[in-house]
């Protein structure tokens, strides 16, 4: 098991304490392993009943919190059914548990005491949440400016909240340095985030028992979320256990959409745009160091990038709650997307659900009840 550098082809073993390469590329990990079909009806209902896939060690010892095998809930609208993959009912309220839960049980398999990351959001709140669990001190970098309330969640779970001064980039810039004395869990940049998103693939395989939905919605901010439900496609392809790969289509917010402009332009990488506040922060980010993958993965699935506004996200989240469903803003976007596709996109589409509303109710009461 190695990875393998995106830009210069350089390997590096899974066991390297470095985030990326020395030549600036990201790192990628190709799946040569996949389940047993006959084995899974004996295995424990978590992400885990798939580990050959996530190309671990064979004798590692999962960090787990009881996560993955979410719903996926079948509602009829404007004539077609539709499927919502719950992806936010999960240990820390967001589908990042998935990726979380993978790496930090690497982190711990390779004895690793100290880790750093830099979000203040679903990523942050997973990777504190699971070093925890794996008894690893987790420090997390944010900006001065964060609002407290979004980081109790991160601080209850025991990891120090490092706030650094000046812009975001400058938060970034501070933890890169710490990633020198520290392991950088990063969401944005390790390929083992992604590995363990095929899981929501997987289970959308096994809950269709094998059919393969033409048409998967979701959102993309660095868009680790998309590439990682790719990989589990291709994996299950690969290995002759499915067909094809869905359509997959991401979704961008108006105000911050790199990787949309890029695909609109046919370019391979994202295009540098200004910072403008979205309703739909999960997926804000600017400068999304995988989005080659992540460009690379949509045009292979013959998918596309959507950009939504504000006002078309505030929508289609008052529609989902009044359907029961109480996710934050960005989940959204799946079904602001879904509105202007093609009757053919539309019909039988999954739309992935990412992010609980509970952790963004003072925001909720800001925009619907005051
Ligand atoms: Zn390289």
């Amino acid at each position: 098991m190695e990875y393998r550098c995106s830009l210069c082809g350089k390997k590096y073993p899974i066991s390297t304490k470095e985030f990326r390469c020395s030549c600036g590329g990201f790192f990628e990990l190709e799946v040569e392993n996949i389940f047993s079909k006959e084995e899974l009806e004996k295995r424990n209902h978590t992400m885990w009943r798939y580990r050959e896939a996530y190309m671990l060690p064979d004798n590692l010892a999962p960090v787990t919190l009881g996560e993955g095998l979410t719903p996926l809930v079948k509602r009829h609208i404007q004539g077609f059914d539709i499927y919502f993959k719950m992806d936010y009912m999960q240990p820390t309220g967001s589908f990042k548990d998935r990726g979380a839960s993978v790496l930090i049980s690497l982190v711990r398999h390779l004895g690793i005491k100290k880790v750093v990351e830099d979000s203040s959001g679903n990523a942050g709140a997973a990777v504190s949440a699971y070093s925890a669990a794996a008894g690893i001190s987790c420090a997390v970098y944010v900006p001065s400016y964060t609002p407290e309330g979004k980081l109790s969640q991160i601080s209850l779970y025991g990891s120090k909240v490092v706030k650094v001064p000046g812009k975001r980039q400058d938060a970034n810039d501070a933890v890169i340095k710490a990633a020198q004395n520290a392991y950088y869990a990063s969401h944005l940049w390790s390929p083992f985030f992604p590995i363990g998103l095929q899981s929501s693939a997987f289970e959308i395989w096994e809950t269709f028992q094998g059919k393969i939905p033409d048409t998967i919605i979701v959102p993309v901010g660095a868009g680790g979320d998309l590439e990682g439900i790719y990989t589990g496609f291709k994996t299950l392809n690969k290995f002759g256990y499915a067909k094809k790969i869905p359509r997959i289509i991401g979704v961008q917010a108006e105000k911050c959409s790199p990787i949309y402009r890029a695909f609109e332009k046919g370019l391979n990488d994202y295009v540098e745009v200004k910072a403008e506040i979205t309703v739909a922060e999960g997926i804000a980010v600017q400068e999304p160091p995988r989005a080659k993958a992540v460009l690379n993965a949509v045009r292979m699935s013959k998918g596309k990038i959507v950009a939504v506004t504000d006002n078309e996200i505030l929508s289609a989240l008052k529609k989902l709650f009044t359907m029961g469903i109480y996710v934050e803003p960005t989940s959204a976007s799946t079904l602001a997307a879904w509105e202007k596709l093609s009757r053919s996109e539309q019909d039988g589409a999954v739309l992935i659900l990412t992010g609980s509303g509970l952790k963004e109710t003072e925001k909720i009461v800001k925009l619907f009840l005051s």
